[in-house]
């Protein structure tokens, strides 16, 4: 029999790194099928990381938000911001309340290097399967097998399978009876249908929106990409689409009524850059002249600006998705633990679980609590 190791954690990603910095003293491997450490971290936030936000709240996540608010009670963002200041990062705090790396995001991943410099990380090692069999559990790679007391998923999720994302830990829940919750790419942008094809020749114009779907309004920067509409709005409102109908409004803190016998040109008045404006007019067959010109019926179409109502068509997927909706159901954790209820000694952190924040340090923030939460537990038994 091999050797039995305290605690295997599956994944170096930001969860793995966590809990592992946690813990000292016990034998821990970690065991991670890249070549390096923390590759999603170092590709985030544009090469910067944006490690977390000014204000973390339940309703900033898709989720059960009783049992992410008691994870976030035991360490949230100000014990995050603490915890790498103590280890000499000082983030950056940018718009929106974004906490980024001052120079790069190597510099929380250096800060990892040295937490888990203790412990084992068998890089290049991919798991394929865990098993169980009495107090102990079996873990088989492509390359070797580890036996171990305790151990943690922290395998993230499926978007960027190019940087080692996978689904492992999904069907490692499943095989010990988890159930899942529907996974699809989130923070991503929509494609379109036939009628919104127009968008596509504004490819590269940015312009600020407010997005609804349903009950949640989503502001922001709206990007047009060549496949269809991007930008941190779009994003968000990724995480609360399903299918169906989201309204745009183009003009938010704008309002037609005070310029409705305006002389100006429709496209020199609407705040909008001007081949948008210009594109919505030709697809309304309205004529660029001045507003008080006209007709009931063209004002009508043109106030549709603040409500463009469509269904997208889908998304960009996994490829291009910044997280993944969705994964362990979050009613089978354990949330003052991670230890999964239906077996013992088993954890689940970060992104696998049905846990997934909005744009802007949210998810980095439920990665790295979550692995506290589970590290105080592993050091206490
Ligand atoms: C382009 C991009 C930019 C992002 N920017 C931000 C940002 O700025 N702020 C923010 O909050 N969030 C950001 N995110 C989301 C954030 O990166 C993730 O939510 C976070 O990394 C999740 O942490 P995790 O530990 O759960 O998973 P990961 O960090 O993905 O780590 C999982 C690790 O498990 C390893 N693994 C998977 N399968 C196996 C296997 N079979 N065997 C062994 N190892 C395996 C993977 O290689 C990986 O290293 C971004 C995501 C992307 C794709």
């Amino acid at each position: 029999m091999n050797k039995v190791i305290d605690i295997v954690i599956i994944g170096a990603g930001a969860s793995g790194l966590m809990v592992a910095s946690q813990l000292e003293g016990e034998e821990i491997v970690i065991v991670e099928s890249n070549p390096k450490i923390g590759a999603k971290i170092l590709i985030s936030g544009g090469g910067k990381c944006n490690i977390t936000n000014q204000s973390i709240e339940a309703s900033d996540y898709l989720g059960n938000p009783y049992f992410i608010e008691e994870v976030f009670k035991q360490f949230d963002q100000n014990d995050l911001l603490l915890w790498i200041a103590k280890r000499g990062l000082k983030p950056k705090i940018r718009t929106r309340g974004q906490y980024f790396c001052t120079q790069s995001a190597n510099e929380l991943v250096n800060i990892f290097k040295k937490e888990t410099k203790k412990h084992t990380i068998a890089l290049n090692t991919e798991v394929q399967n865990i098993s169980k069999r009495g107090e102990l559990f079996y873990i088989e790679c492509a390359n070797k097998k580890y036996t171990a007391k305790k151990v943690v998923i922290a395998s993230g999720g499926l978007s960027y399978a190019k940087i080692g994302a996978s689904d492992i830990g999904l069907k490692i829940a499943q095989s010990f009876e988890h159930t899942i919750i529907a996974t699809n790419p989130a923070l991503v942008g929509f494609t379109l249908q036939k009628e919104q094809f127009f968008f596509k020749a504004l490819s590269g114009i940015s312009t600020a929106v407010e997005i609804r779907i349903g009950d949640k309004l989503c502001d922001g920067a709206l990007l047009f990409a060549h496949k269809g509409i991007s930008g941190p709005a779009v994003l968000d409102a990724s995480l609360f689409w399903q299918k169906g109908i989201i309204s745009i409004d183009f003009l938010p803190d704008w309002s037609f009524e005070p310029h409705l016998d305006s002389k100006k040109f429709i496209s020199s008045l609407l705040p909008l850059p001007k081949s948008l404006s210009k594109a919505f007019l030709n697809e309304w067959d309205i004529e660029d002249r001045p507003m008080n010109q006209l007709s009931k019926i063209e004002r009508e179409k043109l106030k549709m600006l603040k409500e463009y109502s469509f269904a997208p068509a889908g998304n960009f997927g996994y490829s291009k998705a910044e997280a993944t909706k969705g994964g362990v159901n979050s009613n089978e954790i354990d949330s003052k633990t991670m230890m999964s209820k239906k077996v013992k000694n088993l954890y689940f952190v970060g992104e696998v679980v049905d846990v997934t924040g909005k744009l802007g340090g949210y998810n980095f923030q439920w990665a790295f609590s979550s692995a506290v939460v589970c590290g105080k537990d592993l050091k206490g038994s």
